[in-house]
């Protein structure tokens, strides 16, 4: 296939090379000038779109997103698919995929999980909102950039799908650092604490597969002195998407807006930007109840 790609990124560079490995003809785009391997450089993002049976974004938010889809979409072939990868706010993702239908486009919202280990080894997973046709027509690109793609239904719906699932993440990760750190207090030994949890009902992916606890448990970034992996910046800017959301929707979501206040204060006011999200265990530890 024929593909225009906008943003390379540490997601979107790995991303489009694997593209291109596989065989695709793809030319890339970034306001930065960054470029990817094998990738053709456009010099503007119309550029890159012009001719593409496929335009994939991955961008670093939903202003971005619609200022890129302003400049795209006009330039864009009748009946080609508008493929937006970023993790973006839903009512952006909706708004871009309004507009890129009007123009006679196929849109489709795919944000992923997986990281940039993910998008280097291809092993992303992919949760997509929009048609069924565009969603099989993207599949071999799916195929090649993740090891998992799931159709959650109209545009829109791949985002609403990943903030749900990261804003269970974010509260999980927190009650199970909480819970370590009171562990720690009533002289329970992080091992002994580790093996009953991750066999018993408080389980969690947090606990067993990212243990926040260096030492315990299988490798995760507490192991690496809580190098990112899945930084607390992202992991606060997924919370914030998910509470914009609950707002909109008017639904109640306390714990989610718990975790977003407590992501908020690590990553502005407690040196928590660029450490990972599982660096909540060490913010516990060095504190009291008050
Ligand atoms: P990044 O900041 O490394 O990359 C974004 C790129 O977009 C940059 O290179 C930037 O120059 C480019 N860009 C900005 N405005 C542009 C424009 N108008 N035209 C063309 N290019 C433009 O971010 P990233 O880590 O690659 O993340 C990209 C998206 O993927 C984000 O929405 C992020 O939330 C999501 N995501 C990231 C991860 C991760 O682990 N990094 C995991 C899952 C999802």
């Amino acid at each position: 296939m024929k593909i225009g790609f906008i943003g390379l990124g540490n997601m979107g560079a790995p991303m489009a090379a694997n593209l291109a490995k596989a065989g695709h003809e793809v030319v890339g785009f970034d306001v930065a000038g960054a470029t990817a391997e094998a990738v053709a450089q456009a010099g503007s993002a119309a550029e890159a779109a012009s001719g593409a049976d496929v335009v994939i974004c991955m961008l670093p938010n939903g202003d971005i997103l619609r200022r890129v889809a302003d400049e795209v979409i006009p330039a864009m072939e009748r009946s080609a698919i508008l493929l937006d990868c970023s993790t973006v706010d839903v009512a952006s993702a909706r708004d871009v995929a309004a507009q890129a239908e009007a123009a006679g486009l196929r849109p489709l919202d795919a944000p992923v999980s997986g990281g940039t280990g993910g998008a280097q080894a291809g092993t992303l997973t992919f949760m997509v909102g929009g048609g069924a046709d565009a969603f099989a027509e993207a599949r071999p690109l799916f195929d090649v950039m993740g090891a998992k793609a799931v159709h959650c239904g109209p545009s829109g719906n791949g985002q609403a799908a990943k903030i749900c699932n990261n804003m269970i993440l974010g509260v999980t990760m927190i009650a199970t650092c909480e819970a370590f750190a009171l562990a720690d207090r009533l002289g329970l030994d992080r091992q002994a604490m580790f093996d009953v949890v991750s066999t018993s009902s408080g389980n969690s992916w947090s606990m067993s597969t990212y243990c926040p606890a260096p030492g315990v448990g299988p490798k995760s970034p507490a192991d690496n002195d809580y190098r990112p992996g899945f930084a607390a910046d992202l992991m606060l800017k997924d919370l914030r998407l998910s509470q914009q959301a609950a707002e909109t929707a008017d639904a109640d979501t306390p714990m989610g807006q718990l975790a977003a206040e407590l992501y908020r204060s690590f990553v502005e006011d407690e040196n928590g930007a660029g450490r990972d999200f599982s660096a909540m265990l060490p913010r516990f530890e060095g504190r009291g109840r008050s």
